[in-house]
């Protein structure tokens, strides 16, 4: 089977130095799939250079079988969805604003995430954490993506809203989305994904099923988990 997005031998840095080199990666429809790592393992780097707003530097990103080079807006059009920490909304408009803005369809927004119908007329800056990453995640899914890119959605979030955004991609996959998520909550994440790819210093240092990963997750921890010191 084809796979919807690909990393062929992929190096992508900063510069002229590579933070990630020779990644070899694959994400298929409906699928979730975790890139865990110590903090400076290079998962942001990777998921950069998938969406176009990082050039390879070695390598190449497949799109359907196909070979990209295409700019990010480009590829977002062509069907990719980029969410990251930064909470990319409008914080000065009411959600019901953010959606409008976006042109996604309300209703389809609230399906995804109840939780944001009385807050429709709020304005977004003044949202908890968690909200703003619903509604980031909304006005994302509302375009109808094929790929949905994850990057440390929940970072100082609380576990219970962590466990909730999680259960939402996961919903989305089940619809068929392939996901690529990067997240600190390795335990969490691994729980929905179906397989994850490990990083080290740059690069993948393993792949396997999530289930069996979480088997693992002690001696992962001590060995890749744990951020550098010096
Ligand atoms: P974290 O979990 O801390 O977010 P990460 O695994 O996502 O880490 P990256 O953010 O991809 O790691 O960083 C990989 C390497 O690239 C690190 O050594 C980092 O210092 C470096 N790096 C990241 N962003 C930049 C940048 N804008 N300019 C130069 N170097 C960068």
């Amino acid at each position: 089977m084809t796979a919807l997005i690909e990393a062929r031998g992929l190096s992508a840095g900063y510069g002229h130095l590579a933070a990630v080199r020779d990644i070899d990666l694959a994400v298929q429809p409906g699928e979730v799939v975790a890139l865990v790592g110590a903090n400076g393992a290079g998962k942001s780097t990777t998921l950069l250079a998938l969406a176009g707003w990082l050039p390879p530097m070695a390598g190449e990103v497949r799109w359907k079988g196909e070979p990209t080079t295409a700019a990010l807006h480009k590829r977002a059009t062509m069907g990719m969805a980029l969410v990251t920490e930064a909470r990319s909304i409008f914080r000065g408009l009411t959600v019901a604003g953010n959606l409008r803005v976006g042109d996604i369809d309300q209703s389809h927004a609230l399906s995804l995430f109840p939780e944001l119908r009385p807050l429709l007329s709020r304005r977004a800056g003044l949202l908890s954490g968690g909200e703003q990453q619903m509604l980031a995640l909304a006005c994302a899914l509302g375009r109808m993506p094929a790929l949905l890119l994850v990057d440390e959605l929940s970072l100082g979030l609380a576990p219970i809203v962590v466990s909730r955004l999680i259960r939402a991609i996961k919903a989305v996959a089940s619809d068929g989305v392939a996901v690529l998520v990067v997240e600190q909550h390795a335990r969490q994440v691994l729980r929905v994904a179906d397989r994850a790819y490990v990083l080290n210093r740059g690069r993948i240092v393993m792949e396997a099923p999530a289930d069996e990963l979480i088997g693992r997750l002690d001696e992962l921890k001590k060995s890749y988990l744990a951020t550098p010191v010096g």
